[in-house]
């Protein structure tokens, strides 16, 4: 059996997919395998369908054509509320800017996520406050994001996105809105997950950033996957 045969070790597979918005094919045919414990960096000029290929994956849209699946869950199959319940169970997702919530102290916007997927309120605070302390941010727990250095949002959001152990951390842009310093910690935060097996899937225009968390770069242009290649990694 070939690697590329070994569906079991694949968390995601993406078939052939498109999406159109009116007259513009975001998508235009992309196909695209992660197995369990790589890091994809998906690059590419602005506008060539990166954000599109994220959220399709993360089950916030839909493509026209195509399917994707995700650890073996069609997710063309499921109804909205399945697809929330994915999105809530089987993965976990940082953005550019972070989304917390401001009203909600990082400890709770931690908790939250475990709660939305059935946690009691107890467990959920007891995990995020394990998980900040894992981050170096436990001291900033009680601190609105307000209050809150860029990098020290990043890694709040980290630790929610790692709440509900995913089987999928999909990153938008992650480093965008961070100075270097801190966008080099969620770098290094970023490479010790993927040292530690969890399987990634970046979307960045930034190469330092794909070269230095990922194992492996995929390059867009005008909605399709233009270039695939293993990335050389330091030890
Ligand atoms: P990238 O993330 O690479 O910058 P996007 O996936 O955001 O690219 O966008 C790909 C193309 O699809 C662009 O032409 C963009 O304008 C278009 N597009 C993306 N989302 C929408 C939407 N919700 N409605 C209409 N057009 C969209």
């Amino acid at each position: 059996m070939t690697q590329e045969d070994n569906t079991d070790q694949l968390v995601v597979r993406v078939d052939d997919v498109r999406k159109e918005y009116g007259d513009t094919a975001a998508l235009d045919g992309v196909s695209l395998r992660i197995r369990a414990g790589e890091a994809v960096a998906v690059m590419g000029p602005s506008g060539c369908g990166k954000s599109t290929l994220l959220n399709m994956v993360a089950g916030l849209d839909r493509p026209t054509a195509g399917t994707v699946t995700v650890e073996g869950e069609d997710l063309g199959k499921l109804s909205e509320t399945g697809l929330a319940m994915y999105r809530r169970r089987r993965i976990g997702m940082i953005f550019q800017f972070f989304n917390l919530l401001d009203d909600l102290p990082a400890l709770d916007n931690v908790a939250l996520a475990a709660q939305l997927a059935g946690a009691s309120a107890r467990t959920a605070r007891k995990q995020a406050l394990e998980l900040l302390d894992g981050l170096g941010v436990a001291h900033r727990a009680n601190a609105y994001p307000a209050t809150l250095s860029g990098g020290e949002r990043q890694r709040v959001a980290v630790a929610r996105a790692l709440m509900n152990r995913p089987a999928l951390l999909l990153a938008d842009e992650p480093t965008g809105a961070l100075d270097s310093r801190s966008g080099e910690q969620v770098m290094d935060l970023l490479t010790d997950l993927h040292r530690s097996g969890q399987t990634l899937l970046i979307v960045t225009h930034d190469p330092h950033l794909a070269t230095r968390c990922a194992n492996r770069l995929v390059e867009m242009a005008d909605g399709r996957v233009v270039r695939e290649r293993i990335l050389e990694r330091a030890a």
